[in-house]
């Protein structure tokens, strides 16, 4: 009972998994080789130096046949010892779950981060790590884990800020940092900060569906994976660097999405369309053309404070009395267009527009133009009109490639 044709592409518009562009999915189309074979080392060494430059890194970057959640469960198994005491910082409702994670796994999470919605609405408060940090004389504490890019608010933090925070603490505890929706699209430099073990996935700036996810490592990071004593077999980083060494793998990799991968990484480093700098320009670029949508609505946005704003998605508050998913529900019905639904403490309140990947200025103008339909068909009072906004600015604002200068 859906009332849109079956022509056409679906918009999906959530923060991930984000459109996988038609030459990526060409390039996962080639048949499956021989992951023994001498084929498959040079397409192992390629993407793993290939993901070495995204993550901007020298250091090994694991590549799992797993979601997000797995290189998670892999950061936290490989550097950590049973009733080990872990810093987390609450963002949202992904901190949430990776905190929860921990507990799961024998771990004891202290989850720092202001009352109520508070937290949900900000970036990490750095200065709350380092007085927490300060106090902790003994240095009891093993690892200090935040979220990058939140998903389920849209508020990105400062994590050269937190690596800071750390330092003037004078603590030698882990870093460890998830940027599964943020890499690829958000600034991300995982050795510059200083970052120990870094968490991410295929399927939103990478552009590739869901099914691989990565752990970058330091130095330091692979030491304390030598004494720590979680179980691990799978996540174990140390065989999997051994092997990676000639473009292997001790089990069956995801061939095809490495395929995918290597794909990616050309696109994404390609410097005609301004390399990993042109990446992030795009996405604050159409972050910035979504936002100026979202305030002529007159709605509110999520995240609070500008300077955490989102180069992935956006989230939108509705007034008091509308439910987020209600209208959801609408906006896909009659428009074929997905949402992201508002998840954990914000369930109902918001929806959010994902503006990653494989976006340009008219898919998100054609997406904010299904969401201020259905704003109106769902009887939402708007104070404007956020398509004519976003038109003005995109329009207004061309993009900036280097071989334009
Ligand atoms: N962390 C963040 C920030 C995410 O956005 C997600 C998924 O959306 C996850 C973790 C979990 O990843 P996955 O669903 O791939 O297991």
């Amino acid at each position: 009972t859906l009332d849109f044709h079956p022509t056409g592409r679906h918009f999906l518009q959530i923060p991930g998994p984000s459109p996988v562009p038609d030459r990526i999915l060409r390039a996962m189309s080639l048949p499956t080789i021989d992951h023994r074979g001498p084929e498959f080392g040079v397409l192992g060494l390629r993407v793993i130096q290939g993901i070495q430059q995204i993550f901007q890194t020298k250091q090994p970057v694991i590549i799992y046949p797993a979601s997000g959640t797995g290189a998670w469960e892999a950061a936290l198994a490989n550097t950590l010892s049973p009733g080990d005491h872990v810093l987390m910082y609450e963002t949202g409702h992904f901190a949430t779950l990776w905190q929860k994670m921990a507990t799961r796994l024998g771990v004891k999470t202290e989850f720092l981060g202001l009352p109520g919605v508070e937290g949900w609405r900000r970036g990490v408060q750095a200065h709350l790590i380092e007085e927490r940090l300060k106090a902790d004389k003994e240095h009891s504490i093993k690892a200090v884990c935040v979220v990058h890019n939140e998903t389920s608010t849209g508020a990105t933090s400062n994590i050269l800020a937190v690596r800071r925070a750390i330092d003037a603490a004078k603590h030698p505890a882990l870093l460890m940092v998830d940027t599964i929706s943020g890499l690829a699209s958000a600034e991300y430099k995982h050795d510059e900060w200083g970052v120990d073990v870094t968490v991410s996935g295929s399927q939103k700036g990478l552009m590739l569906p869901p099914g691989i996810s990565f752990n970058a490592v330091s130095p330091k990071a692979i030491e304390a994976s030598k004494h720590a004593k979680l179980p691990k077999a799978f996540w174990a980083w140390d065989e999997i660097i051994e092997m990676n060494k000639g473009g292997y793998w001790p089990y069956t990799p995801n061939t095809n999405l490495l395929y995918g991968l290597a794909e990616a990484c050309d696109m994404l480093l390609d410097p005609t369309f301004g390399g990993l700098q042109g990446t992030f320009a795009r996405h604050q670029r159409w972050a910035e053309g979504v936002r100026s949508a979202v305030k002529a609505w007159g709605l509110e946005i999520q995240c609070v404070e500008a300077a955490s704003y989102s180069p992935v998605l956006t989230g939108v508050i509705m007034p008091e009395g509308v439910d987020a998913d209600a209208v959801r529900k609408l906006i896909y019905e009659r428009f074929d267009l997905s949402l992201g639904t508002g998840l954990g403490k914000v369930k109902g309140r918001m929806f959010r527009i994902g503006h990653l990947g494989d976006c340009n200025d008219l898919t998100l103008m054609a997406a904010l133009s299904g969401c201020e339909m259905g704003l109106k068909l769902a009887g939402v009072k708007l104070a404007g009109s956020g398509v004519a906004a976003a038109m003005e600015y995109f329009a207004g604002h061309p993009v900036q490639l280097p071989m334009k200068k």
